[in-house]
């Protein structure tokens, strides 16, 4: 099978595609059929040097240009991106799954934007003056040196974009690495980069599993390493990272809280719960999974969600009109189908979906339970599959405690007319991200990022600016030293 952009060779290095096809074969399934598509292979230690390398080769001259020079690259690449944002949703459709219906609007599109809103950021990252009497000391916001980024399978244009985008404003090279499911849009963010007039060396990509990225992370060439992943590799790699007192970004899982009152609107509910549970399958980070309904409006929104759920269209990701799409993949799929066994064997009650559907491709139904409790285990793991869980609540103090009694602390959402509540309720979530009366928001302009153990660090606005650079203070001296002998 052929597609639009088709990346030529495996990796992206130094300004060129590079084949090297002693390394690990790994084939790209499209998850609608299951049908190989393509394959790459795993970078060998040979093809991390020459990434490393070329990087690290890179950096000097790039972070001496102007940060308008820069800027001024990123920005015609994400012009380039938006032209092609057909051809590039239909490859980011054939390597994830995602219908094109969402593609089309939320990937090339969200990696344009980092690169539009980094690439007009450059040009305004200066340090200060700080006058002390006639003495002073100036800061010079300097680039942290060779980053590298390591991708999860779920947004793979996004992810590659939001780590490059702020990585390349503020002078640094990258070596990123896509998730092995997803091998493929990445090579496509380092081809218009390296068109709209990125030097080589500045943005590489090399595909791999875990042990590709663990080695970069343990390489004394890199200086900060940016993971999108679950929070076991998190682990891994933070504890890696910290050998080398490497700076971290962590974008890793979650397991989030929305709120339903009594008095909020029900439609507006249910479209925060669809979108916050079966946008891309499920397979969002962000997912407000642990949906608390207050008992007064609890049937009314199991009704109207069942209702809203059969237009759900299900098939064909190409076809425009499809809104629900497979799972990434096989062992995904497998993975989701253990949760909703586990939630029926606990006890929960399945409402709506909990099969897998009858055709070729990795298709499951989006599956609500209710009467959920909070010691399930589908209430506390992170799923990452279109299965949505509902409990009862009664009272604000007691769903808050419930909502943050859990490890993770991606994001949180509250769904009310109460505008006092709803900002009480905001202040008290124990989470990075949080949404009133919306859900599932990541607009560039602001901070993303988890807490607890969803993460370090923020993606995205100017936040992510302090995560990709350091301050150097110069001390200025206008008078003579002393000194005590
Ligand atoms: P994963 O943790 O299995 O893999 C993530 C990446 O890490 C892959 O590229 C993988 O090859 C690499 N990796 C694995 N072991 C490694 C090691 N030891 N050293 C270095 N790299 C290693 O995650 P996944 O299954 O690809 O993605 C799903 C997870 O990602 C979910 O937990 C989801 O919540 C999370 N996620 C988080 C965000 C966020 O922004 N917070 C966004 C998307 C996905």
């Amino acid at each position: 099978m052929t597609y639009p952009t088709q990346p030529t060779a495996s990796h992206f290095i130094n300004g060129a595609y590079v084949e090297d096809d002693t390394g690990m074969p790994i084939d790209v399934i499209y998850p609608a059929t299951g049908a190989v598509i393509g394959r790459v292979y795993s970078a060998t230690p040979a093809i991390i040097d020459q990434a490393l390398r070329a990087a690290r080769n890179a950096q000097a001259a790039w972070a001496a240009m102007t940060g308008t020079e820069r800027g001024r690259i990123l920005r015609r690449a994400a012009d380039i991106m938006r032209d092609r944002n057909h051809d590039l949703s239909v490859l980011e459709t054939y390597d994830t799954g995602k219908p094109y219906q969402e593609t089309s609007v939320v990937d090339a599109t969200s990696g344009a934007d980092a690169l539009e809103y980094f690439g007009g950021m450059a040009a305004t990252l200066t340090g200060e003056h700080i006058q002390l009497g006639e003495d002073w000391v100036y800061t010079r916001r300097e680039p942290l040196g060779v980053c590298v980024g390591i991708g999860a399978w779920n947004y793979p244009t996004q992810i590659a974009s939001w780590k490059g985008a702020p990585a390349l404003a503020c002078g640094n090279t990258m070596v990123f690495k896509p998730s092995e499911t997803t091998p493929l849009c990445a090579l496509k963010v380092a081809e218009i980069l390296h068109e709209a007039g990125a030097p080589a060396g500045v943005y590489n990509v090399i595909q791999g599993l875990g042990d590709v990225g663990a080695a970069l992370v343990a390489d004394d060439r890199v200086d900060k390493v940016s993971l999108t992943g679950s929070v076991p590799t998190g682990r891994k790699v933070y504890a890696a990272a910290a050998a080398g007192i490497k700076h971290v970004t962590m974008e890793l899982g979650g397991k989030s809280p929305m709120i339903v009152f009594d008095d909020a609107d029900v439609e507006n509910a249910v479209s925060g719960a669809i979108l916050g549970n079966f946008y891309s399958s499920g397979q969002v980070c962000s997912n407000g999974t642990r949906v608390f309904v207050q008992s007064g409006i609890k049937e009314a929104f199991l009704t109207r969600l069942a209702e809203r759920l059969k237009g759900a269209v299900i098939g064909d990701p190409q076809d425009p009109a499809t809104s629900f799409g497979p799972m990434v993949s096989e062992r995904q799929l497998g993975i989701v189908e253990g949760y909703i066994a586990n939630g029926q064997e606990e006890g929960a009650r399945l409402v709506y979906g909990g099969k897998r559907l009858a055709k070729d491709g990795f298709f499951i139904e989006p599956t609500v339970f209710a009467d959920v409790t909070d010691d399930m285990t589908i209430a506390r793991e992170e799923i990452f599959g279109p299965v949505m869980a509902v409990f009862d609540f009664d009272d604000e103090d007691e769903v808050m405690a419930r909502a943050n009694d859990t490890e993770f602390g991606l994001a949180a959402g509250v769904f009310t007319r109460d505008l006092a509540r709803a900002h009480r309720v905001a202040a008290g979530f124990q989470a990075g991200t949080c949404y009133i009366n919306t859900y599932n928001d990541a607009p560039v302009e602001a901070p993303f990022g988890g807490s607890k153990l969803s993460g370090v660090g923020r993606e995205n606005s100017k936040a992510a600016i302090a995560h990709y650079s350091q301050l150097k203070s110069v001390y200025v001296r206008m008078g003579d030293l002393e000194a005590p002998f």
